[in-house]
């Protein structure tokens, strides 16, 4: 049997100091010297990044500066699908990150920020319902190959269950659908400044709104 080798703490052999290279980021940290290691490091140790459309310096956790992440939204925003609003389908406020479950919060919220419907940036929700009970629920108490088929009593309550809460919602999301309203009440604003930016009204209230990540 072979014996076990021993190396003693203060021999030659147990640690030797060696010179490493490798990257390290301004606040210190060391990112050794793989293929990788120089971008992480700069990632890491700068503030700002070019922005990818323009190249202006922006903050390193944005992609984009400021004006493109706006425009790229705007860009966005415009390619989306419309569809005319029922006026009863919850909408969503992108714009103001606020659900509307009828036309008088609609309009309050219009009035309240003197801007038009389209300024809301509405978006028509779609609901979310009770999902339905199936043998799946009770699948590990089940016996093996009985292909989900449940004892007659279980089935019955199941398919009772089912029928009462078939069109019980339980809240909305927002689909990428943008809601158009022909019959949209004008506020006094946009009817005072119909032209501006080629019939766009630009508020002051939607500045923080630009500064959504992109
Ligand atoms: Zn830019």
């Amino acid at each position: 049997m072979k014996t076990p080798k021993i190396i003693a703490f203060d021999s030659p052999e147990s640690a030797r100091l060696v010179t490493v290279t490798g990257w390290v980021s301004s606040d210190g940290r060391f990112f050794g010297n793989d293929a990788q290691a120089e971008e992480i490091a700069r990632y890491a140790g700068c503030t700002h990044q070019s922005c990818r459309k323009c190249g202006a310096l922006t903050e390193k956790m944005y992609t984009h500066c400021p004006e493109c992440r706006a425009k790229l939204d705007a860009e966005r925003y415009a390619a989306k699908k419309r569809e005319e609003w029922d006026c009863e389908t919850p909408l969503y406020s992108e714009r103001f990150d606020t659900y509307l479950f009828d036309v008088d919060a609609v309009t309050c919220l219009m009035d309240d920020n003197e801007c038009s419907f389209d300024d809301l940036e509405p978006m028509i929700c779609e609901p979310n319902k009770v999902r339905e009970l199936d043998s799946d629920h009770w699948y590990d108490d089940l016996p093996e190959n009985c292909d989900g088929e449940l004892p007659d009593k279980l089935q019955a309550a199941v398919d009772a269950f089912n029928a009462a809460v078939k069109d019980v919602v339980l809240s909305w999301t927002p689909t990428n659908i943008v809601a158009t309203w022909a019959g949209a009440p004008k506020t006094s604003e946009t009817e005072a400044a119909p032209a501006q930016g080629g019939g766009e009204v630009t508020l002051p209230a939607f500045d923080a709104i630009a500064d959504r990540q992109t």
